[in-house]
Formats: C-alpha cells, sequence, structure tokens
C-alpha cells in the first residue's frame, strides 16, 4: 500500500485533501515558489486546521517519512517539501483577526504577507514582514523577518507576541512570554525545527501612507554612491529604511522607456513620515551622489510597496541564493560590489542589502534565537532566471559574489536565504545561541521529526 492509499484510509478524521502522486492534483500541488525544486512527496496533506496538522504529523511519524512543513513554499532551498515523505501543506489555514483596539493580528499558518498587509493595512496598521508580498509568514517570521519596517519597528520575531504550535507528538501547545518562554524564545529566528505553526499573534503598529519607492543610479557610480550609503544608513532616523540594490530595470512601466533594461545600483526607500519629512531625512545622502537616474519616491499604502516587486518575480522561476551578514562595508568590499553588481549575469539577478539596525539593535542577542544583532545588513545574492539553462550561469554568478565578500562578513547568514549549506553553516548563524537551540531541540523534538528546515540537531 502506498503512503497516499495508507492516509486515506487511516486518517478518517481528516478535513482537508489528501493528494498522492496518483492524483490528477499531485503535479501542481508539488511546485514550489523555486523552480529548481522538483520534489516528488508521497503524500501532500492540505490541512483546514490544526487538527488535520495534528494527524499528518502522527502519520509521517508513525510510518518513520520524511516530514516538510509548507507555508508560502517561497524557501529558496524548497525547504517547503520533500521527496518520498509528507507535505504538510498549511496552504488552508488562512484566518487573519485584525484586532485595532488591542492593535494586535491573529494569522493562521499558511497566510502570506500580501494578506495580513492588507487585512491590516484597512485600518491603518501593520506589523514588520519583508518586500514581496507572495512570501509566507510562516516561513519569513520563523526565520526572523527582514524588511521596510526593520529601521523602526525591529523584525518580524520582534513582533510576535505567541504562536499555537502542533508539536513531534501532535499535542497542541501556545508559545508565548508566559507559556513554554523557551520554545517562545526558539521560535523566534530558529525556523520549523520545533513544530508546526498553525497560527501567529502580531503586534502592530500604525502604518498606513508610506512615502517609498526605488533611486536609481548608473551601475558605474555604484562604489562612489555604496560608499555614500554605508556611511549615511546607520545614522539615518529610524523612520527611513533603505536597502541597498543592484537592478537590471525591467522593461516595463512604470519605469521610463529609456531606462529599461540598464544596470543600475539603488536604494528602495520607505519612510514612516510625510512627503517632508522623507526628503529631509534622505537629502544627506542624494545630495552627497551624483544626481540619480530616476527618484521615483512618493505617498503610496504600506501593502503597495510591500507587492511592489511581486511583477517582476512571480512563482515558477529559477532561484539560487547567498547570503551573509554584514557589519561594515570596507573600501575592499565596495569594490567587490561594483565589480559583480555590474555583471548581473540575467536581467532578474539581483543583490540585496537589508538593513538591520535601528530597532532591531534594541533585542539582546541573547533575547531571541536570531543572534546577529549586531549585524547592520543581511545581503543576499539572488540568480533568477525563467529559463532552466540559465542556471549555471546564475549559480556561479552567486556563488562567486557570495565568496568574494564572505572575507568582509561576520560570519554567519540569515538562515531564510541560504541554500542547503551544511551544518557548519547554521551553527555559524545561530553563535552562541546553538547549544541553547539545540537542547530546546532535545526537549520539543528529540526524534528530530522536523528536519527539513536550516536542521538544529537535538543535543540533550
Ligand atoms: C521572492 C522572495 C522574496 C523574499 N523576501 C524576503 C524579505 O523581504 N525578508 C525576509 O526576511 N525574507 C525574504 N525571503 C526569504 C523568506 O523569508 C524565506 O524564503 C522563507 O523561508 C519563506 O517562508 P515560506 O513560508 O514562504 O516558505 P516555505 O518554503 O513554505 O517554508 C520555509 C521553511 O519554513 C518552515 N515553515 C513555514 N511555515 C511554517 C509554519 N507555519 N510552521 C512551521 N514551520 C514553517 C518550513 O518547514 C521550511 O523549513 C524572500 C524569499 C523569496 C523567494
Amino acid at each position: 500500500m502506498t503512503p497516499s492509499e495508507a492516509a486515506r484510509r487511516e486518517l478518517g478524521g481528516f478535513r482537508g485533501t489528501l493528494i498522492g502522486p496518483d492524483d490528477a492534483s499531485y503535479d501542481d500541488a508539488r511546485k514550489v515558489y523555486n523552480a529548481m525544486i522538483d520534489k516528488r512527496p508521497a503524500l501532500i496533506a492540505r490541512c483546514t486546521g490544526p487538527d488535520d496538522v495534528a494527524q499528518a504529523v502522527g502519520f509521517a511519524r508513525d510510518y518513520g517519512l520524511p516530514l516538510a512543513v509548507r507555508g508560502g513554499g517561497h524557501n529558496g532551498a524548497g525547504l517547503g517539501t520533500c521527496d518520498g515523505g509528507v507535505v504538510v501543506d498549511l496552504s488552508g489555514l488562512k484566518r487573519i483577526e485584525v484586532d485595532p483596539q488591542g492593535r494586535t493580528v491573529k494569522v493562521g499558518g499558511g497566510c502570506t504577507w500580501g494578506e495580513v498587509d492588507r487585512a491590516t493595512g484597512q485600518y491603518g496598521l501593520a506589523t514588520p514582514s519583508g518586500i514581496i508580498s507572495t512570501t509566507g509568514v510562516g516561513g519569513l517570521t520563523l526565520g526572523g523577518g527582514l524588511g521596510h519596517l526593520t529601521r523602526k519597528h525591529g523584525l518580524s520575531i520582534d513582533n510576535l507576541l505567541e504562536a499555537e504550535l502542533v508539536l513531534a507528538t501532535g499535542e497542541r501547545v501556545r508559545a508565548s512570554a508566559q507559556e513554554h518562554p523557551d520554545l517562545f524564545w526558539a521560535i523566534r529566528g530558529g525556523g520549523g525545527n520545533f513544530g508546526v505553526v498553525t497560527s501567529f499573534v502580531f503586534r502592530l503598529h500604525d502604518v498606513g501612507t508610506i512615502i517609498g519607492g526605488p533611486t536609481f543610479w548608473p551601475v558605474e557610480q555604484s562604489a562612489e554612491v555604496l560608499a555614500a550609503y554605508r556611511e549615511f544608513l546607520p545614522s539615518a532616523p529610524r523612520e527611513l529604511n533603505g536597502f541597498f540594490a543592484y537592478h537590471i530595470v525591467p522593461p516595463a512601466p512604470p519605469f521610463p522607456e529609456e531606462l529599461h533594461l540598464r544596470e543600475v545600483c539603488g536604494v528602495v526607500w520607505c519612510h514612516l513620515g510625510g512627503e517632508d519629512a522623507a526628503a529631509r531625512d534622505m537629502a544627506p545622502l542624494l545630495d552627497s551622489v551624483p544626481e540619480p537616474i530616476l527618484h521615483g519616491v512618493h505617498a503610496m499604502p504600506h501593502a503597495d510597496l510591500q507587492s511592489a516587486f511581486d511583477g517582476l518575480y512571480p512563482a515558477g522561476e529559477q532561484w539560487y541564493w547567498r547570503a551573509d551578514f554584514v557589519k561594515e562595508i570596507p573600501d575592499e568590499a565596495v569594490q567587490v560590489h561594483a565589480r559583480f553588481g555590474a555583471g548581473l549575469p540575467t536581467m532578474k539577478s539581483t543583490m540585496h542589502m537589508y538593513p538591520i539596525d535601528g530597532a532591531a539593535h534594541d533585542v539582546d542577542p541573547a533575547d531571541t534565537a536570531f543572534s546577529y544583532r549586531d549585524a547592520n545588513w543581511g545581503s543576499v545574492f539572488a540568480g533568477v532566471d525563467p529559463d532552466p539553462a540559465n542556471v549555471p550561469a546564475i549559480r556561479s554568478w552567486s556563488i562567486d559574489y557570495h565568496e568574494a565578500l564572505h572575507p568582509y562578513s561576520s560570519g554567519g547568514a540569515y538562515v531564510n536565504m541560504m541554500m542547503d549549506e551544511g551544518e557548519e553553516r547554521v551553527r555559524a548563524s545561530y553563535r552562541g545561541n546553538y547549544d541553547r537551540l539545540a537542547r530546546i531541540k532535545a526537549t520539543y523534538d528529540p526524534g528530530n521529526l522536523f528536519r527539513v528546515n536550516q536542521n538544529i540537531k537535538p543535543q540533550a
């Protein structure tokens, strides 16, 4: 009997959909965001709620099958799926409850950030998320959560108030500062290692209309712009977030035709004050570098900025990721950036450098599992292309860029932007927090059932 046949027979109370390799929907259901990932699970269990999740987890455990948990399915390394095992697909857990008076939002474990941002945006409220609206709340939050609101309001995990989980035993627990505080500490950065999160509660902030968009300069000026940016950003007010980037301008509106397919460096801004304050706060950078070729900054709802990249990066393309945490950007590193940034291998390949200072530095490295509170940026070198034939080119550009810059990094990387790079890299990314994570893992998942992730090995 195949696992999907066994599941259909045994999971009588399962209310969602059980999909096996013989089902017509299987090929669609097994797809994840990164088309380079082509895994064939034995069973995809599309859950409707925590009871379904507990049943699917129990089935994988009892049959000794690998278990992957899929939130938004965005993970670059494809950690939301697996070969020959059970995928606990949370895409049916979509409930969103905004409490505008209490300034919190409760979010189902399978929501994407776009769904949450639109719901909270109706009240002029938001919680820190990322920069692309189709990313899953689950994976992004459990790894940390870097985005447009980081400098003012911290990482996503800094705004997490509680989470409900299904553990490896099938038991359902709530983790918060009061309940299972060790588990609550671990899930704030420790990824999906400890259980399946079926709901999250986040603190909300006043974030209605923001002033956002890109400023672009010719790529030939990138050393000058980056050198000015590295001095400027850490001293800028927290209301201003701006990540540095290399891009090739997409050949489509809203970009003017004369810039189409031009290689640029730039800063993508998000300011939480009004237009005047934004202009004032950006001025020290803009006044110190040559005139940009585009300053596309204007007022918009926060949720619009969050989805500004969605059209450029649809699901189903090839992605190869490398990443590093960075404290400082010395002159030699600026030169390496200028060299690789001017040689993007494909139109969609990019380098982003997300700020991790401001409010993210208010939290002590030992207060959550996310240890790199002294980093100023999380850099990511993402080779992207729709054509599988270009995988070797995007892969080698990403690896070469990363290896050339790694000596100037802080050692570890943001776990959400790594590929499968091995245990040492995971340890380096948690630094002094790794041993505590391994002990908590031994308490909550001693058999390492949840191992399709940037894995923390249980250690009593
Ligand atoms: C286009 C793109 C843009 C991105 N932008 C940002 C950004 O701006 N900021 C940022 O911080 N990151 C960003 N990321 C990285 C992102 O945080 C990771 O890819 C993250 O893993 C995605 O989460 P997911 O739920 O969509 O992924 P999935 O592939 O579904 O899951 C990823 C991992 O998280 C675990 N997981 C997911 N949901 C749950 C859950 N509910 N309970 C337990 N475990 C769970 C999975 O088991 C898996 O190990 C981006 C990724 C992409 C592809």
